[in-house]
């Protein structure tokens, strides 16, 4: 039996980023991390000598991601280096990761700018994707897309993932 692919966004998810700075989610660590796609923004930006990036990730959920009836699938601006930067504080191997077309570009029609990569790396399979950014467009789009069954699941990225939204996944999956 092929598992449903669980595609991961990073920040909002798994990086409640949007918490208040100084109320860091419980059962989160700080990390500060400095990946190239990170630099490479704020070089764009500012000119100025890259800061690392402030990333809060709870060490339980690469377990609780692992547990889970699907095929993991990094989703995110990190790309690869969710693998060498992310997964490990989680503790989750390396994993296959989207790479994307057009990195935080604009897309045409207002879709997300993963989205129609979403799809088609998906190639038929049944995905939950999690991100704190999809909009009703891009649930519309893959709906009439994509040929199996596919959730968007919208994560406040003030909040990120909790217990309930494992509970969640787990029973899309056996549904599905
Ligand atoms: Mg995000």
């Amino acid at each position: 039996m092929t598992l449903p692919l669980l595609l991961l966004d990073v920040d909002g998810p798994l990086n409640p980023y949007a918490a208040p700075k100084t109320r860091r989610p419980e059962g989160y660590d700080t990390h500060r991390l400095l990946p190239t796609w990170w630099a490479d923004r704020q070089a764009r930006y500012s000119g100025a000598r890259a800061k690392p990036l402030r990333v809060w990730l709870n060490p339980a959920y690469g377990p609780e991601l692992l547990g889970l009836p699907y095929e993991l699938v990094w989703a995110t601006g990190w790309m690869g280096e969710a693998n060498t930067h992310i997964g490990p504080n989680l503790g989750l191997p390396e994993l296959p990761y989207i790479q994307w077309t057009d990195l935080f570009g604009e897309d045409p029609d207002g879709l997300h700018w993963k989205t129609r990569d979403v799809v088609a790396w998906a190639d038929g399979r049944p995905f939950v994707w999690v991100d704190d950014e999809l909009g009703p467009q891009d649930t519309a789009w893959i709906a009439a897309h994509h040929p199996a069954p596919a959730l968007t699941f919208h994560v406040n990225p003030r909040i990120g993932l909790l217990a309930a939204d494992f509970v969640a996944l787990r029973e899309w999956a056996v549904a599905a």
